[in-house]
């Protein structure tokens, strides 16, 4: 088959010879003529790199009026830069054709140049959903006498979260009467997209079409709710070079995530709703340029992000809906790439699981949360590999080496080893010295907290064994004791901070804290004190142990 037996334009085919296209791909011998004929609506299943552009941007250039000057085709399509792409090879397509332009509008870019573009009369816009949303609104786009709607990459634009942006540019254009829309895989969505806007379109598939991205691993954590963030701290731990984003339900998660994520030196900024413009797109320039490693975010606040190369999505909870699962693992695994999808998960989610392997047609992987061990192994590989991979070859090494080593000259080779490794190390060390299992096993060993019935049995044994019932408004409160006091440097409300974030518990659990020089007492909730001293009890302070336990008692409960 050739270009010429497809029936385009002579023009587009000087054009298409001179780029060297000697053959019509798959997907064009089977789109393009059925395009050309006047069929009004399309469904192209065809992965990226099969030649899709040209099979819409030919017979598009073909069937438009280059006399008419006014919108008259749209394409839409999910990332900036597959927006730049599709109209550099339109405009080398219509290097013979005259008077026909073609204009990109996407966002992150100056909104009032691309207006001042669409002004000049152009015939082909090519966009991105949020951006042509804007101009819509704006009144700065005219869409009454588009024809042709080209939906490009439609299952990328519903996994970046842009359904009903979709739907939206679909019912704004009120004289379409060709939507020729092209995907890589088929999920449900797109076909009630399809069934909704397009009528008996005429489908054509080039090789195989997968119902899920098989290009994601999909894993869960089993823990306590109580567990989350410390699982979360070992899952980013476990992989040193993570380039991620967390998803959160909601912005307050996010922000309190991030925040204490920050103070303890990870390196991770919050995308939520409360952030003005520039100071969003300063969070995600950096997220981009990697100057971040990780993003946490909550489903709105991450709507339309498109970053390349994203190696984790962490459902730091899953979300309810089997579609918002789909939209934020697609954030992974893309552009032939092999992507992760962490889901942090407890006991009564795992329904949720079933639901989403049922719909998408993928399966989880369970994973053991890794030990304190596993994570520091795991770094101390990760720091050979960067140690000896650091690149030496430029710079003036060579002038220090006599000075370095007269310098080392009592040290051997392994103890030089052995102080970077502690230099670099102590930190993890330290932390997962006493670090506790915090996977849910069985039943057996399931966090009382966990559930009602445990939580009630521990009230009744604390009625019956003689402690005394503190209480800050009410009954149910304990004592605890801690070696940590204003000589350690704190007052009370960095104490307080402290204890909360080793901890994860809330404020609300808390009653009356003294602190005095060397040690404190903290009332709190019996329900949360087995959590506190499971948290504190045992690690390092500045260098020193922390010993927490019941006040009364004297041990741990
Ligand atoms: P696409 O899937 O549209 O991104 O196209 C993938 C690549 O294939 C682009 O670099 C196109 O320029 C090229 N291409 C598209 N059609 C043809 C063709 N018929 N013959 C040779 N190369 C093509």
């Amino acid at each position: 088959m050739t270009f010429e037996g497809l029936g385009i334009d002579e023009r587009l085919i000087r054009a298409t010879t001179e780029l060297g296209y000697v053959n019509p791909t798959a997907i064009q011998e089977q789109a393009i003529p059925v395009l050309l004929s006047g069929t009004k609506d399309f469904i192209g299943l065809a992965q990226t790199g099969t030649g899709k552009t040209a099979a819409f941007g030919l017979p598009l250039l073909h069937v438009i009026d280059a006399a008419a000057k006014y919108p008259q085709a749209l394409v839409v399509c999910p990332t900036r830069e597959l927006c730049l792409q599709i109209v550099k090879e339109i405009e080398l397509f219509k290097k013979y054709m005259t008077g026909i332009s073609v204009v990109a509008v996407y966002g992150g870019s100056s909104i009032g140049l691309q207006i001042r573009d669409l002004k000049r009369g152009v015939q082909i816009v090519v966009a991105t959903p949020g951006r042509l949303i804007d101009l819509i609104e704006r009144k700065a786009i005219n869409l009454e006498e588009i024809k042709y709607v080209v939906l490009d990459e439609a299952d990328e634009m519903l996994n970046m979260g842009f359904q009903d942006d979709i739907e939206f540019i679909l019912k704004n254009t009120p004289q379409r009467d060709s939507t020729w829309l092209f995907s890589a895989t088929m999920p449900p969505e797109i076909r009630k997209v399809s069934k909704r806007y397009m009528k008996d379109p005429k489908e054509v598939t080039v090789g195989k079409v997968n119902m899920a991205n098989k290009s994601i691993d999909h894993q869960y954590y089993l823990t306590t709710a109580q567990h989350r963030y410390e699982t979360l701290k070992r899952i980013i731990d476990f992989n040193p070079g993570i380039y991620g984003i967390i998803f959160t339900r909601t912005k307050m998660d996010a922000q309190e995530i991030s925040e204490k994520l920050t103070r303890e030196g990870y390196d991770i900024d919050a995308l939520h709703g409360d952030l003005t413009q520039g100071q969003r797109d300063k969070v995600m320039g950096q997220f981009r340029d990697k100057s971040l490693q990780l993003l946490i975010a909550t489903d709105v606040a991450a709507r339309g992000i498109d970053v390349q190369g994203i190696t984790h999505v962490i459902n730091y909870e899953l979300p309810d809906d089997v579609e918002v699962y789909t939209h934020r693992s697609g954030r992974t695994g893309r552009a032939g790439n092999q992507g992760i999808c962490i889901s942090i998960i407890h006991a009564k989610e795992a329904y949720k699981l079933k639901q989403i392997e049922r719909i998408n047609n993928s399966q989880f992987h369970k994973l053991d949360i890794p030990s304190g061990k596993d994570v520091c192994r795991k770094q101390f590989f990760h720091f050979m590999d960067k140690l000896l991979s650091t690149d030496i070859s430029h710079g003036d090494y060579e002038t220090y080496v006599p000075m370095l080593a007269e310098r080392f000259a009592d040290v051997s080779k392994e103890d030089v080893l052995k102080r970077v490794a502690a230099m670099e190390f102590d930190r993890f060390l330290k932390y997962y010295e006493n670090a506790e299992d915090l996977n849910l096993r069985d039943k057996g060993r399931r966090d009382p907290s966990e559930r009602g019935g445990d939580r009630n049995k521990s009230r009744e044994g604390g009625r019956g064994d003689g402690r005394k019932e503190y209480t800050r408004g009410g009954s149910g409160y304990t004592r605890l004791f801690v070696n940590l006091g204003t000589k350690d440097g704190f007052f009370k409300a960095s104490f307080l901070q402290f204890i909360l974030d080793m901890s994860d518990l809330r404020k609300e659990v808390l009653g009356r804290i003294d602190m005095k020089d060397m040690n404190s007492w903290i009332e709190i909730e019996k329900g949360a004190a087995q959590q506190m001293i499971r948290s504190l009890d045992g690690k390092n302070y500045k260098g020193r142990r922390i010993r927490m336990n019941d006040a009364d008692t004297g041990g741990r409960r």
